[in-house]
């Protein structure tokens, strides 16, 4: 019966001795044996992180982890490397350092019963081994909770476990190896969460770094903004000021065209030699002014001009001289009409006059007076020593009511007449000469 009561807690003492000697290591392993198997330079890195904090500011903060003695970290690295063989080498030093004139700190002493209990835990004096890893219980308020989840710290609960476990304390050896599973947990969580801290850092970093290349993009992007508008402000103005010139130029043109169409009409209706009007705008005029005359029952009188004896002229001083005496009786001509009076060239050397409102009486007076004016002409200066003079044909519609032409054509026939009676004379038309 008592056997029979017995044998549960035996397995049960079986299965926790199994658990602490063969499944929780294969636990505790990643944590244990990667830290102690990680390389050298992993380690070195780790000895580095604490040694880093060996700093003046660092005493002062109670969460910051304690200064380590660098030979107490060699020895710790010593068993990183090969724990069997290392350890005889540490059971030699770890005197030498414990009989250093110094204070050792919490943390330091803490590591020192740890590789005291090792030694003795290693030589199978396990109740030693106890003894000693328990000294470091005390210590663990002195030393910050992060500290103390290092894996040199917290080996201590592992190795009081199996030295607990040798000596048949089950119970405490699964205690201890449940804290050690449980700072384990930390130790990886404090990692993780520092990790974490580092990758949020870097995240930042970056971000920020994106955040400032996107500002600069963004400036540049502004920047290229303003230079777009700029050059639309350009583009703008240049297509204004295009613009402008086309119009002005456009106008120019239009204006020196207006100009050359009024020249040409002029031209057209003008004689070139003496700028009086020519023989077609004569007859223009000449038809409606006697078309007026007669609906108004107004006088109009018609005088017609023709040099004597011209073809002399020509052939004695020449034909430009000629030309200036065409010039100088047109311009007696003009001086002798009135504004509303028409003179004009009706070719060669012969000029005719329509004077509305002017009857045959005063036709004849202001050809005579011509006639005169001619007669006296100065020619000194066209070095021309004979006088030039004008025979004169007068034809009005007192005795005529006809058209333009027939007019004309009286005065014609009255200036033939005048040449036929000598020149230098002015005749009237009258129905006696036409026989
Ligand atoms: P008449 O007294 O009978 O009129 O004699 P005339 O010599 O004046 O007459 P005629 O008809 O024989 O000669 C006219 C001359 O006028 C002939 C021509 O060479 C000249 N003549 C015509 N037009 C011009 C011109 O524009 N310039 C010059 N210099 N001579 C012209
Ligand atoms: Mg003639
Ligand atoms: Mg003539």
């Amino acid at each position: 019966m008592k056997k029979m009561f017995m044998s549960p807690i035996i397995t049960l003492l079986t299965v926790n001795s199994l658990y602490v000697f063969y499944l929780a290591p294969l636990f505790a392993t990643p944590y244990v044996e990667s830290e102690l198997n990680e390389s050298t330079q992993d380690k070195e890195q780790a000895t580095i992180d604490i040694t880093a904090t060996i700093k003046p500011s660092n005493l002062l903060k109670s969460d910051e982890p304690l200064p380590i003695n660098a030979r107490i970290l060699s020895l710790l690295d010593l068993l990183t490397e090969e724990p069997k063989k290392n350890l005889i080498e540490v059971e030699r030093i770890l005197p030498q350092i414990k009989a250093i004139d110094e204070t050792f700190n919490s943390a330091e002493v803490y590591l020192m019963h740890f590789l005291q209990g090792l030694i003795e835990h290693d030589a199978q004096r396990d109740k030693k081994a106890i003894r000693e890893l328990e000294k470091t219980l005390p210590l663990r308020k002195n030393i910050p909770k992060k500290q103390l989840y290092l894996p040199e710290f917290a080996e201590v609960n592992l190795i009081l476990s199996k030295s607990f476990s040798n000596v048949g304390d089950f119970k405490q050896a699964f205690e201890y190896q449940d804290k050690y599973i449980i700072d384990g947990y930390r130790y990886y969580d404090a990692i993780r969460n520092e990790r974490i801290a580092e990758l949020d850092k870097t995240y930042a970093t970056d971000h920020k770094l994106k955040q400032n290349e996107l500002l600069v993009n963004q400036n540049k992007i502004e920047r290229f903004k303003i230079k777009d508008a700029e050059n639309k402000r350009f583009a703008q103005q240049r297509n204004i000021s295009i613009l402008v010139t086309t119009v002005v130029v456009f106008l120019l043109l239009l204006l020196k065209q207006l100009k050359i169409r009024k020249r040409l009409k002029s031209l057209a209706k003008t004689d070139t030699l003496t700028s009086l009007y020519n023989r077609r705008t004569l007859f223009e005029q000449g038809e409606l002014l006697v078309d007026t005359a007669i609906s108004e029952q107004q006088p109009l009188s018609v005088i017609l001009l023709d040099i004597d004896f011209f073809k002399n002229i020509n052939d004695t001083y020449g034909h430009d001289a000629g030309d200036h005496v065409i010039k100088a009786i047109a311009q007696l001509g003009s001086e002798t009409m009135r504004s509303r009076d028409v003179f004009a060239r009706l070719g060669g050397e012969e000029f005719a006059g329509i004077l509305p409102g002017v009857t045959c009486a005063e036709a004849k007076a202001i050809a005579e007076r011509l006639r005169e004016k001619v007669e006296n002409m100065e020619l000194s200066a066209l070095k021309i020593k004979q006088q030039v003079t004008v025979s004169i044909g007068v034809a009005c519609l007192d005795s005529l009511s006809s058209d333009f032409d027939e007019l004309l054509n009286a005065a014609d026939i009255a200036m033939y007449f005048a040449k036929a009676n000598g020149r230098n004379r002015v005749c009237l038309y009258n129905e006696n000469i036409e026989q």
